[in-house]
């Protein structure tokens, strides 16, 4: 098939150049063909939503998963009637945010009416509808004079289309019309919220937040959608069937790093480092905050100011395809900011990286001196991380380590028995340590502070009692008992105070 191409701008909208495509475009989608427009969030592949032989095209074109259902796209209000059979209590709710979010970026799923296909719904009893702001989008939607059921027009599982070029790569000759109408201004895909349910329920984060949408139906909720945040059924059998695919995903292997905005910064110019030295593409995606711990050799892409969700949503995908155009193999993206639309950036980039989100952790260890116990405990932990992700049981690992004493004497010489096992037992060389005394700025940096003992931790939130909340004793997090004093003690004593340690660090899942 020839695609042909045809551009819109504010220029040309009411020309009659562009009454004549968009006529050309209503033949096409009534002989049941495809046509790709540009909305407000991202680019869409649309066919006759009432006709489901065309519709089973654009899973065809997508190479879509066949229980994944389409958005139905109407440009009058009035429309959703033509596809829908709400109860009254969706009514009301669809016509509360219809008024609130119309035209926009939120999809509402109500009850269907039997015109709709079960290409559309996928054999669901319920019917997602949108009403585009986007002007072209509903100049075309008005032309055609049918609902358009219309997925983002990608190849399934690649990041969504926000400009007609990312359309060209993957729908070239697979289409018979593509509409160029610049770049989406949203830049991610709608929220989606299903209404059919006790309460209205966001299945997919977007432009429309929570807290937008909770101002008009307080009672709404939000489905999580972190793996360690989800009920295990939902894993399995999730309520929006897209949910269950690899989505967004770049060729290359995404890494989210979370933390502490400077700790996030300088590892991941730590792992640009490191992808130099073994000859991978790498690249960052980072807040315009982090610039400053990147220098020229970076390849970094500026998101936006950490608080600015609308910029960062608006480059996403753009910026996902380009790192594939660039041949890039590993690519190292900042967590964003989860307020406002930031939280659907982080869903959309959670996704794209297959889940993969390492937190930054800087871990704290801390007894009297920092020459024996806290000392061993550093550099235990250090080479136990060493050794898991030598073994591969842990593919990326950003936690930093460091130790200091509550009443240390600032670069006094660690104990030579402390060094001596540390070298004999973990085969590691300590020797370089110099002792660090607790200060408020040491502390202020810290994630999780582990005290050796419940007197260390007692004397310690005695001096500083506003880091309560981020203060345990090893033995807390363990389930274990305090770490004895080896000071002065033998080098027996030290060999088992280390195997204590150890066996504390690893029941805490440090
Ligand atoms: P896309 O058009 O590619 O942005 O995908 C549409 C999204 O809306 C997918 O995540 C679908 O699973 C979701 N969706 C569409 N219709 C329904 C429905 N009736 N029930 C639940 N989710 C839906
Ligand atoms: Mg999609």
């Amino acid at each position: 098939m020839v695609t042909e191409y045809f551009t819109v701008n504010e220029k040309n909208i009411d020309s009659e150049e562009t009454a004549e495509f968009l006529a050309h475009c209503k033949e096409i989608i009534g002989e049941g063909g495809l046509v790709v427009f540009p909305t407000e969030t991202v680019y869409g592949l649309g066919a006759d939503a009432l006709n489901g032989e065309a519709v089973k095209k654009i899973f065809t074109a997508k190479g879509r998963p066949a229980d994944n259902p389409l958005i139905v796209h109407i440009a009058d209000v009035k429309k959703a009637d033509d596809v829908s059979s709400m109860t009254e209590t969706e009514r009301e709710r669809f016509n509360k945010l219809a008024k609130a979010f119309w035209p926009g970026p939120l999809t509402m799923i109500v009850t269907k009416n039997e015109s709709v296909p079960d290409a559309v719904t996928c054999g669901l009893g319920t019917v997602g509808i949108r009403l585009p702001e986007n002007k072209y989008a509903r100049k075309f939607i008005e032309a055609v004079g049918t609902p358009i059921a219309a997925p983002s027009a990608n190849t399934s599982g690649k990041p969504s289309p926000t400009l007609a070029s990312h359309v060209k790569e993957d729908m070239d000759g697979k289409v018979n019309a593509i509409i160029d109408g610049g770049a989406c201004r949203v830049g991610l895909e709608s929220t989606v919220i299903d209404l059919t349910g006790e309460v209205p329920c966001i299945l997919r984060p977007g432009g429309v937040t929570l807290e937008m949408v909770k101002k008009i139906l307080p009672e709404a909720t939000q489905l999580a959608w972190k793996k360690e945040e989800q009920p295990k059924e939902d894993i399995e059998k999730p309520k929006s069937p897209g949910l269950k695919y690899k989505h967004y995903a770049p060729n290359a292997k995404v890494v989210i790093l979370q933390g502490d905005s400077d700790t996030v910064a300088k590892r991941i110019a730590w792992a640009l480092e490191n992808a130099r030295l073994r000859n991978a593409k790498a690249a960052a995606m980072i807040t315009d905050e982090q610039k400053k711990y990147f220098s020229k050799e970076d390849n970094i892409v500026c998101m936006g100011k950490a608080d600015d969700g609308e910029t960062q949503a608006a480059k996403l995908f753009a910026t996902l395809r380009d790192f594939d155009d660039c041949g890039i193999t590993e690519v190292y993206a900042t967590a964003m900011k989860e307020d406002g639309v930031g939280y659907a950036v982080m869903n959309r980039l959670y996704r794209a990286a297959g889940c993969l989100m390492v937190p930054c952790k800087k871990i704290l260890f801390v007894c009297t001196g920092n020459t024996c116990r806290s000392f061993m405990a550093e550099y235990i932990l250090k080479g136990l991380i060493e050794k898991r992700m030598a073994a591969g049981e842990i593919e990326a690992c950003a936690t930093e380590v460091s130790s200091a004493g509550v009443y240390a004497e600032d670069g006094g010489w660690p104990t030579e028995n402390a060094v001596d096992v540390l070298k004999d037992i973990y085969e590691i060389d300590g020797s370089q340590h110099r002792a660090t005394k607790v200060t408020a700025e040491i502390l202020d940096k810290a994630d999780l502070i582990l005290t050796m003992t419940a007197g260390h931790k007692r004397v310690l939130l005695g001096f500083f009692p506003e880091y309560a909340d981020k203060v345990f004793t090893l033995a807390e997090k363990a389930c274990g008992g305090d770490v004895e004093d080896p000071f002065a003690g033998s080098y027996k004593t030290y060999v088992d105070s280390a195997m204590h340690i150890e066996e504390m660090i690893v029941k805490a899942g440090l």
